[in-house]
């Protein structure tokens, strides 16, 4: 890539652009201004939050770390998806009681903390019960968020942050690594800021939405972004113009998002009035349990594949955890195939309601695969789906058709991973994913004694699958902190201070 030939004082240079590894005198001679800071996080989303909060916990000062952030809070990304995807604060979220982004130790749980907000028991049985008599219990999102804001007041979490776009991170010379930021315009005397650190954490969340390959087709062609959109992006005109008049939508995508915008859809019929008819377009229909053998059955029925949680329970620390970490290339892509695959929750609520929207026929499903999606009539748009068995293609014509299928876009299309795979040495896991080691360190970006570490769903595919969650990110951030401290950043948590520092954040006191 080129930058501009004329010299801008406190940019990149073209010989900074190019060059893998950089010198301090460098980075200077561009006039970029240089911050010293022991150890960086970029992102300031749930990933470093929970990160930051172990490392404080384990005896980092606010003054040994920074937190790049493009964000007010670092609860707002997930809020912002979870809002779009129809699960508002309310709303109960999928993780478990011990789930816990604010509370390393999971106890006192969220079940706990409902228990002693609305003084009733119910949550405590709930838990105790579960998920033999009742569907697995799970915390509003208002009280994730409650937690995370306390215990962000509680480390110091806003002194540690500093605003802006990072737009790369290059190897130093002489170890360590230069974080290139780029401050809010007219908040900074330079367009560049360069983040000199030892150690760097990446987690930066999911790289950006993907559209099935029809859907993007059709929006591309068409400019139409009006009547197929995907969940994850802002669609509430949806719903708004299916209540003031009576549409049909056709669903993609059967995880837990496609059952929440499902819920929505029918809360809305419900309560609301509306009159929408749905049409469900399943291209693997799950009729009944499944799975290759008797050890490794899922429940299954009406199209949908159930799961308590996205992987099996065993995954965050039983069998399937061990399993992982021993597996190298396709074994581990297999071992991820066999374990994971798309699938919501059995709850009663939502099967109640497809199963009265399939009896009273405003709910149908069709099976089969997409092959095209064109403009129709009166603004509709028309999906061709190609039947399995006859292969014969069948028409849908809908007022909006949801795609609940993919958040997941491609590494590259994040700039800091794309820069990353074509400077930084990193490489990609047998998922094409960033490829890290069982420390999180991401391979081949190491800058003695310096390391790179990343967390979260873009490293899925490694030794651990639950990385994309509130515990994968917590455990995640263990092994880091074990990794920091065999490097001398940190002094490793035994049992006395983790036991000292439970007891500081139950009287609210800082680490
Ligand atoms: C709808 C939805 C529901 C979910 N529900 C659950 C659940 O119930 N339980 C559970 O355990 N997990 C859940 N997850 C999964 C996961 O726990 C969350 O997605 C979590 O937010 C991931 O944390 P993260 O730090 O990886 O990403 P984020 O929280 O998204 O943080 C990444 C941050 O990096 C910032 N960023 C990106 N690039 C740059 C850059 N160049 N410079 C500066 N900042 C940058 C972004 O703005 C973002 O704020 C859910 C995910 C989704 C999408």
């Amino acid at each position: 890539m080129a930058v501009d030939q004329a010299f801008t004082p406190g940019d990149l240079t073209q010989q900074l652009i190019d060059n893998d590894w950089w010198t301090d005198a460098l980075v200077a001679e561009a006039g970029i201004p240089i911050i010293d800071s022991p150890f960086v996080t970029v992102g300031g989303g749930m990933g470093s939050f929970m990160t930051v909060d172990l490392l404080r916990i384990a005896g980092a000062q606010t003054s040994q770390m920074k937190v790049l952030t493009s964000t007010d809070y670092p609860w707002q990304t997930y809020e912002y998806l979870t809002r779009c995807s129809q699960i508002p604060v309310n709303e109960r979220i999928r993780s478990d009681s011990s789930s816990m982004p604010d509370n390393f130790w999971g106890f006192p749980s969220f079940a706990l903390r409902e228990a002693r907000q609305d003084k009733s028991l119910a949550s405590l049985w709930s838990v105790f019960s579960e998920p033999i008599f009742t569907d697995y219990w799970t915390p509003r999102l208002r009280m994730v968020f409650a937690g995370m804001k306390e215990e962000a007041d509680r480390i110091d979490w806003w002194s540690m942050c500093t605003k802006g776009q990072v737009r790369m991170i290059r190897r130093r010379q002489g170890g360590g690594y230069f974080v290139i930021l780029t401050p809010p315009e007219g908040t900074a005397s330079t367009k560049r800021v360069a983040y000199r650190a030892q150690h760097v954490h990446l987690a930066i969340g999911y790289p950006g939405v993907k559209f099935l390959d029809d859907l993007q087709a059709y929006r591309t062609t068409y400019d139409d972004h009006y009547r197929v959109v995907n969940a994850y992006e802002p669609h509430e005109h949806v719903y708004e113009e299916l209540q003031k008049r009576p549409g049909t939508v056709v669903i993609r995508g059967s995880g837990v998002v496609a059952s929440r915008v499902l819920q929505r859809l029918i809360d809305d019929r419900d309560n609301n009035g509306a009159q929408t008819t749905i049409l469900h377009v399943f291209r693997t229909y799950i009729s009944g349990p499944h799975g290759d053998s008797i050890f490794n059955r899922r429940q299954g029925a009406d199209g949908w594949a159930y799961q308590g949680f996205n992987y099996p329970k065993g995954a965050w620390g039983g069998q399937h955890w061990d399993r992982c970490r021993k597996l190298e290339g396709d074994d581990r892509a297999n071992f991820y195939k066999r374990i994971g695959g798309t699938n919501t929750p059995k709850r009663k609520s939502w099967r109640a309601q497809l199963k009265r929207g399939r009896d009273e026929g405003w709910y149908k499903i069709f099976i089969g695969q997409v092959t095209e999606v064109v403009p129709g009539d009166e603004g509709m748009v028309i999906s061709r789906i190609k039947q399995p068995d006859t292969g014969a293609i069948l028409e849908a014509p809908a007022s909006f058709i949801i795609d609940c299928t993919g958040l997941e876009a491609d590494l590259r299309e994040h700039r800091v991973m794309a820069d990353l795979l074509d400077h930084g040495g990193a490489g990609r896991n047998p998922l094409g994913r960033l490829d890290v080691s069982r420390e999180f360190v991401v391979r081949g970006t190491e800058s003695e004694p310096g390391r790179l570490y990343a967390t979260g769903s873009m490293t899925l595919g490694g030794y651990f699958c639950g990385v994309d969650t509130f515990l994968g990110l917590q455990l995640a951030a263990v092994d880091v902190m074990d990794d920091l401290a065999r490097r001398g950043f940190i002094k490793r948590v035994g049992v006395t201070r983790s036991i000292s520092q439970w007891a500081k954040r139950m009287r609210h006191r800082q680490p």
